[in-house]
C-alpha cells in the first residue's frame, strides 16, 4: 500500500504469536539501503531482512534498467511491526499514517505488520521498499495496478538474505507460507470471478489490502514484463509514475497498440495456468493478429512436453469443423521416477483431474471484449477424448501436454499431431 491511497480496512492475516519485547527491547539493526527498527523477537530474521533488501535494491534498479547511481542516496527508514499499539505509543507510527492492515509507504519511511511466516513478512519488507523506491526514482508509482503490481513483481522472490533474487515465482507452496497468492486466485478462477486485463487496468485506490486485487495486479505486471515485445513500454511507464489517472494507462496502450488483443489473449492463459514454479520463458505463447487464417489444409505440428500452450500457427474460421489425430511418445521426468505417455496420458497419474501427459487442446478466440469485467475460462480437452471440434468463433487452437505446474524443464520427446478438415 502508498501514501496515495484511502485505506479503509483493517483486516489483517497477523497474529501476535510471540510476547512483544520490552520497551528497551526494540531492536535496530542498520544496512546499506535499510535501516530497520523491530520488536521481532529473533535478531537473525532481523539482520536477514537487512540483508534481503540490501540484495534487492541493486537488482530492481537493473529490472528498470537504471545505473547505481539512481540509488547513491536511497535509504528507507523500516519498521517491522508485531505490536503496533507499542510503536504508536513510541511515536515510531506518524499520526498521519492510516490504519494498514500489512504494510505502509511514505517517501523514504515504511511500515510493516510481522507475519506468521518469514517468507511473507520479508515480502511485504521488500514491497513496500518498492513503493519508496518509486517516490524515490520516479515521484510515485503511477495507478493502483501499476503501484501494487509491480511491487508484488518485484517482492515476489526465492532464497533470503544476501541469496535473495527478485521477481521469482516460488517453486512451491511450502516456500512461502501465508503468502496465499495462487489460493487466492485459485477461488477467483472457481468462482468465474477472474477479471478481464482491463478490468484490473481500472482498478481504483481505495484498496483495502484486498490480496485478490494485489494478485491480479502483479499477474498483469507479469505478462506484461516477461514477454520480450511488451518489456520496454512496462519498464518505461514506471517513469511516468507521477500520473496516477487514465492517462498512464492511455500512454501504454498507445506504446503497444495493435498487440493489446494478443495481450489480452495470452492474460487468459496466464490466469488459468499461473501457479507455484510456473516458468515464464516456458510459458511465452506464440500468437499472432498476423497469423493466417486456416485455409482447411491439412497441418503438422510437434507439440512438446517441455513447453507451455502451443499454437498450430493459424486462426481457424468461425464455423470450421476439424478432425484432431495425435500419436508419439514423450518423457515426463516426474518424481520419484520418470513416465512415458502417449497422447491420451497416464491414466493412473492425475494432474487437475485429467491424466499426467495427455495431450489437450483449447480453443481461444481472437477477439475479446474490451467492456467485459470478467473473463470467461478457457475450455481445455483432451485430444483423445474430443478428436472432433466445431468451432465456434475465430480461433488460435493451442496444445499442451498435461503436467505440474513447473515441472516442464526436464520433459522429452513431443506428439506428432495432424489437424484435417472433418468430413
Ligand atoms: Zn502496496
Amino acid at each position: 500500500m502508498l501514501q496515495s491511497q484511502l485505506i479503509f480496512g483493517v483486516g489483517c492475516f497477523f497474529a501476535l504469536l510471540a510476547a512483544p519485547l520490552k520497551a528497551d527491547e526494540l531492536l535496530v539493526r542498520d544496512g546499506r539501503y535499510i535501516h530497520l527498527t523491530t520488536d521481532i523477537a529473533s535478531a537473525e530474521e532481523a539482520e536477514n531482512l537487512v540483508a534481503s533488501f540490501d540484495a534487492a535494491v541493486p537488482q530492481w534498479i537493473q529490472f528498470w534498467n537504471l545505473s547505481a547511481d539512481a540509488v547513491a542516496n536511497f535509504k528507507v527508514k523500516a519498521c517491522v511491526i508485531r505490536n503496533k499499539t507499542d510503536f504508536n505509543q513510541r511515536g515510531l507510527i506518524p499520526v498521519t499514517v492510516p490504519n494498514f492492515p500489512f504494510g505502509y509507504a511514505m517517501r523514504s519511511q515504511i511500515w510493516v505488520m510481522a507475519q506468521q511466516s518469514e517468507y511473507y513478512t520479508r515480502h511485504l519488507l521488500l514491497h513496500e521498499g518498492v513503493h519508496s523506491l518509486a517516490y524515490h526514482l520516479f515521484n510515485g508509482a503511477g495507478p493502483t495496478w501499476f503501484q501494487e503490481g509491480s511491487a508484488e513483481l518485484l517482492a515476489t522472490h526465492q532464497g533470503s538474505g544476501a541469496e535473495t533474487k527478485i521477481n521469482q515465482i516460488p517453486q512451491r507452496r511450502e516456500d512461502a507460507p501465508y503468502w496465499g497468492r495462487f489460493k487466492r486466485m485459485g477461488q477467483a478462477t472457481e468462482s468465474g470471478e477472474v477479471p478481464s486485463f482491463n478490468a484490473v487496468l481500472g482498478y481504483q485506490p481505495n484498496l483495502t489490502g484486498d490480496v485478490a486485487t494485489y494478485s491480479w495486479s502483479w499477474a498483469a505486471c507479469m505478462v506484461l514484463s516477461s514477454y520480450p515485445e511488451y518489456r520496454s513500454a512496462f519498464v518505461k511507464a514506471a517513469q511516468q509514475g507521477k500520473k496516477t489517472g487514465p492517462s498512464f494507462n492511455r500512454k501504454l496502450q498507445s506504446s503497444l497498440g495493435k498487440q493489446w488483443p494478443i495481450l489480452a489473449a495470452r492474460w487468459r492463459l496466464a490466469c488459468h495456468d499461473l501457479n507455484y514454479g510456473f516458468d515464464w520463458n516456458r510459458e511465452q505463447v506464440k500468437l499472432s493478429a498476423n497469423d493466417p487464417l486456416w485455409d482447411g489444409s491439412d497441418l503438422e505440428i510437434q507439440v512438446r512436453p517441455d513447453q507451455g500452450w502451443q499454437s498450430c500457427g493459424v486462426r481457424i474460421p468461425q464455423g470450421a469443423k476439424i478432425r484432431i489425430t495425435a500419436e508419439g511418445e514423450i518423457t515426463l521426468a516426474n518424481q520419484p521416477k520418470p513416465w512415458t505417455s502417449e497422447p491420451p496420458g497416464i491414466t493412473f497419474q492425475y494432474h487437475r483431474g485429467r491424466p499426467l501427459g495427455q495431450l489437450q487442446f483449447c480453443l481461444l478466440p481472437n477477439a475479446n471484449d474490451p467492456q467485459a469485467k470478467r473473463i470467461d475460462p478457457i475450455e481445455v480437452h483432451g485430444v483423445n477424448d474430443q478428436p472432433m471440434i466445431d468451432v465456434a468463433q475465430y480461433s488460435w487452437l493451442l496444445f499442451r501436454i498435461n503436467d505440474e505446474c513447473g515441472k516442464l524443464d526436464d520433459n522429452r520427446g513431443n506428439y506428432q499431431v495432424s489437424i484435417k478438415r472433418a468430413r
